[in-house]
């Protein structure tokens, strides 16, 4: 079955020999919790709005690559992932402005994305050295008694 973008304007079609990847529009997942639903739910909607459609998706209906920073979309619990919805090329950036605009934003996105996987390994790294400095606490107070235990010093 031949395999054309959902995207107006977009003319990408999977043909076989381009490096191009297509994706689902996310359907809303209904039988893993609460949380899920939600999740997917919004997701959907998003998808949607970014797409700007009037026709809704059939099953058939997917997303190029073109259209994701990363070239696919993040998985769906990667929520702050600028990839979790469609933002490049689409219907609005038709002007060379709001292109560059569109392109500005989308690069504030990455920044922010990046900057918060930074502070989150930092934030792992304190906690690793803040536990490895209580354990050696701990552990150097123990030898010490130990040792005065052993040589019947009293305390
Ligand atoms: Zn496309």
């Amino acid at each position: 079955m031949v395999c054309s973008c959902w995207v107006p304007g977009c003319t990408n079609r999977a043909n076989g020999t381009d490096k191009v990847g297509f994706y689902s529009i996310p359907s809303v997942r209904v039988h893993e919790g609460d949380f899920t639903k939600s999740l997917s739910e919004e997701r959907r909607r998003l998808w949607l709005a970014s797409v700007n459609r009037k026709d809704e998706p059939t099953k058939f209906s997917k997303i190029c690559s073109s259209h994701f920073i990363t070239g696919h979309p993040s998985s769906m619990y990667e929520r702050s992932n600028p990839d979790w919805a469609p933002t490049l090329k689409l219907g609005e950036m038709l002007t060379p402005t709001k292109s560059q605009k569109k392109q500005a934003e989308i690069e504030t996105k990455q920044k922010r994305f990046q900057r918060v996987m930074k502070r989150q390994e930092t934030k792992e790294k304190h906690h690793a050295a803040r536990w490895a400095f209580y354990f050696d606490k701990t552990h150097t107070a123990a030898v010490t008694l130990y040792n005065s235990i052993r040589s019947g010093t009293n305390m």
